[in-house]
């Protein structure tokens, strides 16, 4: 795939045209921003981190029904997606209040919010991402009421497939964003999931293994990156543990633990 013209930069990533109209690659760069670009910094390699993730899971949505914009990864820090015509919202999942939502509203960070709370922001940098509600949405003509309904079915099916994804690292699924575009009259999933885009909360200790980190100088952003997807990238990996003991294996048939598989790049 030959990588064509700039069509789009945004803050971490790039997006550029190919032969194909229909497929775009996406660049994930090492930049890192926060605050509406008010700090910014370019961490080597963090890119290939937020690739990596996200590819992993679009494959784990596609496989589980979810349509994205997802094709293949093609190195450590592009993916070849299909070209989609983005809506401009950021659909906002929360399954415990931190962030915004406890700046904003009386919630103790922390709550459990069951069920989870969608919120839907205006992506428009200039006015600084004002939140919308369903009558704004179909007022802009951002989406049809169709359209709105089938994203945020979607987004709570997203919700639930990742969440129990990370449960199973023991990492809790507090928000994250998504954004959705149209290709014809099908709705899919585009742009990133990473933790960039998430917030992530080791389930025992609390601790942000996302970007919090970089946001509120946690830590150390690279190492935190490196280890959450280190570990999200096993939980999927690892097949179902079974309580039975496995029938009597063959001699030399190996040591019984499966190699760790590398999620594949599946070429659609
Ligand atoms: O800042 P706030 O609490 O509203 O963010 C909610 C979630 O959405 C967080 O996981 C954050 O990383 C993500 N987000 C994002 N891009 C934005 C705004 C929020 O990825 N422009």
């Amino acid at each position: 795939m030959k990588q064509g013209k700039l069509l789009y930069a945004g803050k971490a990533k790039s997006v550029f045209l190919t032969e194909n109209k229909n497929t775009l690659i996406v660049e994930f760069r090492d930049d890192i921003t926060a605050f509406d670009g008010g700090k910014k910094d370019t961490l080597k390699n963090k890119g290939s981190y937020n690739a990596g993730v996200s590819a992993f899971f679009f494959e784990y949505l596609e496989k589980h029904g979810v349509k994205t914009h997802f094709l293949q990864m093609l190195d450590s820090h592009r993916m070849a997606v299909r070209r989609l015509g983005m809506i401009p919202l950021e659909v906002i999942v929360r399954n415990v209040a931190a962030g915004s939502i406890v700046r904003n509203y009386p919630f103790k960070e922390g709550t459990k919010l069951d069920p989870p709370v969608i919120v839907i922001d205006f992506k428009d940098d200039t006015r600084h991402d004002p939140m919308l509600n369903d009558d704004l949405i179909v007022a802009l003509k951002l989406a049809t009421p169709a359209e709105l309904k089938a994203m945020k079915k979607a987004a709570l099916g997203i919700n639930r497939l990742l969440s129990a994804l990370l449960a199973k690292q023991g990492i809790l699924l507090v928000d994250f964003k998504i954004e959705f575009g149209r290709q014809g009259k099908t709705i899919r999933l585009g742009d990133e999931i990473s933790m960039d885009s998430m917030r992530l909360w080791d389930k025992k200790t609390r601790e942000s293994l996302d970007k919090d980190v970089y946001r509120f100088n946690k830590g150390d952003v690279m190492a935190t990156y490196n280890r959450v997807a280190g570990r999200i990238t096993n939980a999927g990996a690892r097949p179902a543990v079974t309580k039975k003991k496995p029938a009597a294996q063959k001699k030399g048939a190996g040591s019984g633990r499966p190699a760790a598989a590398k999620p594949k790049a599946k070429k659609r």
